[in-house]
């Protein structure tokens, strides 16, 4: 199975056109979504209706989750926090159900999903060696795969061998036939590895090769959104730099 992954796609609605033009050119067999779909973008609603109609299988992330009220923003930034207030007002009663009714994980398929960590799906940040070597001894398939940081990257571990990690380019191409993986997309709709464009990643269940994608979209339309939305400003700027 072919199947294009894509996490915290953040309300970016320009982003996630993009991304999905290409996945619906390349012919995959599923699309999954590792959550925050909302918060910090100007287009929830837009973006939560595409991952409706487009996702078969759809996370919540701690955005999601803040938006709906699930869990409190009062350790969010000051800018994260106004976003979600505001997309608190955006979506419908009924939006909000949806985005209320979504896990944080799924363990039920062929590679273990979360948006954050397989240790806690909601909050840890997995971004050094010991950290992947803590979510490997609980993720219940030999591959996870996360969202969360928005920085595209892998650790991995063979038998007997250190964890080690790395941060991955456009095109990057991973076997992951053996050994315990631990995959991130990066962000579809903010990407904060230094490339502006829209992250996602091809996972073939398979062969057992990840692929690293980057699309390039319309940064100044999402920008000019969130000004248009009166969100604060550096949540515009930010887009071009991908940080
Ligand atoms: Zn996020």
């Amino acid at each position: 199975m072919r199947v294009a992954i894509v996490s915290d796609i953040h309300a970016n609605r320009q982003a996630f056109e993009a991304v999905l033009d290409e996945v619906s050119a390349g012919s995959f067999d599923a699309l999954w979504c590792l959550g925050d779909v909302v918060g910090y973008g100007a287009d929830p609603v837009a973006c939560l209706a595409l991952a409706r109609e487009h996702a078969d299988i759809c996370l919540a992330g701690n955005h999601d989750l803040g938006v709906t009220g699930a869990i409190s923003t009062a350790d969010f930034s000051e800018a994260a926090r106004r976003a979600a207030d505001w997309t608190r007002g955006v979506l419908s009663a009924e939006e909000l159900d949806y985005l209320g009714s979504l896990a944080t994980a799924d363990e039920e398929q062929v590679v273990s999903l979360y948006h954050a960590s397989p240790r806690d799906p909601v909050w840890e940040y997995v971004s050094s060696p010991l950290q992947a070597a803590l979510a490997f001894e609980v993720q219940p398939r030999r591959i996870s795969v996360v969202g969360h940081t928005h920085v595209a990257l892998a650790f991995h571990r063979f038998d007997g061998e250190d964890v080690t990690g790395e941060t991955h380019r456009a095109g990057d191409r991973l076997e992951v036939d053996r050994g315990h993986w631990l995959l991130n997309p990066g962000s579809v709709g903010q990407p904060r590895d230094g490339d502006p464009r829209a992250a996602w990643l091809e996972l073939d269940t398979a062969a057992w090769t990840a692929i690293y994608r980057r699309t390039e979209y319309d940064i100044e339309g999402a920008a000019w959104a969130i000004r248009a939305a009166r969100l604060p400003e550096m949540l515009a700027e930010r887009l071009s730099r991908g940080q």
